[in-house]
């Protein structure tokens, strides 16, 4: 029998915001788990900025961010600069330079920065599963229960009567993209069907049992932990 697995969150998707997400919340110390369901990560990140990426803006603000709590991008902005992202760009060795109007892009080839979100996330521990769809969500009393044919090989139950045994944890994370050549594969999926997501509108949803969204990304100590 195997042993039963714990994440204190799931993150699905992989593109930009999936692997960034993971990375930041494992190196805070949660147990993260990543699923992909294409064999590919990072499509749209390879694409953007004409190959070179354009992955910040010097001048970005919430005033930037449609939203439809303002309060929400100041916050999170005020705790996440541009800079802080350019730090880390520096940090794997990625040259850039600034094309006009603050906007910087990769000197090289966009794939740099989809080799420094999976380098993240594998600094950060985080569990993959790819490629491996999602079959459905639900709530398991005060976890969310993620249910993929992965969870059956990992299944610490050899006997359940369920096909797709479902991992549990406090927080679930929907990063799965919006319209686009790569959404058009995740239209319909069962992962999105048992939700009444627009997928259009909303390209990320942090979803948490009884955990306030600060929890997944506040440092990881026992004298916080819930
Ligand atoms: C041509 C083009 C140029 C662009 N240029 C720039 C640019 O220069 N700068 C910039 O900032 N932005 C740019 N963008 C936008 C930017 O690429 C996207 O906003 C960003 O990459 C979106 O990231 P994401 O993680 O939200 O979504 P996505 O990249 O769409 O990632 C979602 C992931 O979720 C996976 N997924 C979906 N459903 C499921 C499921 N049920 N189970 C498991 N996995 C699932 C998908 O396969 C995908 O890997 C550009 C976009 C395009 C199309």
């Amino acid at each position: 029998m195997r042993a039963p697995l714990h994440f204190d969150a799931i993150v699905i998707g992989a593109g930009a915001a999936g692997m960034f997400c993971a990375a930041l919340a494992g190196q805070r110390g949660r147990r993260v788990l990543l699923i992909e369901h294409y064999r590919i990560v990072g499509e749209k990140i390879r694409i953007s900025g004409g190959g070179r990426c354009n992955f910040t803006n010097l001048d970005a603000g919430p005033a930037n961010f449609l939203s439809g709590n303002p309060e929400f991008c100041r916050s999170a902005l005020a705790r996440f600069m541009p800079r802080d992202f350019i730090a880390i760009v520096e940090r794997h060795g990625i040259r850039w330079h600034e094309k006009k109007l603050g906007q910087l892009f990769c000197d090289g080839s966009s794939n740099q920065i989809i080799a420094m979100l999976r380098a993240e996330c594998e600094r950060a521990g985080v569990t993959w599963w790819q490629p491996c769809p999602v079959d459905g969500v639900t709530r398991d009393g005060e976890d969310f229960a993620v249910a993929t044919p992965k969870g059956s090989e990992n299944c610490a139950c050899p006997d359940s009567p369920s096909r797709n045994p479902a991992v549990p944890a406090p927080a679930m994370v929907s990063t799965t993209g919006v319209q686009s050549p790569a959404s058009a594969r995740t239209r319909g999926s069962r992962a999105q069907r048992h939700h009444t997501i627009d997928a259009s509108t909303i390209a990320i949803t942090v979803a948490m049992a009884s955990h306030l969204p600060a929890a997944l990304m506040s440092a990881h100590s026992p004298s916080n932990e819930e």
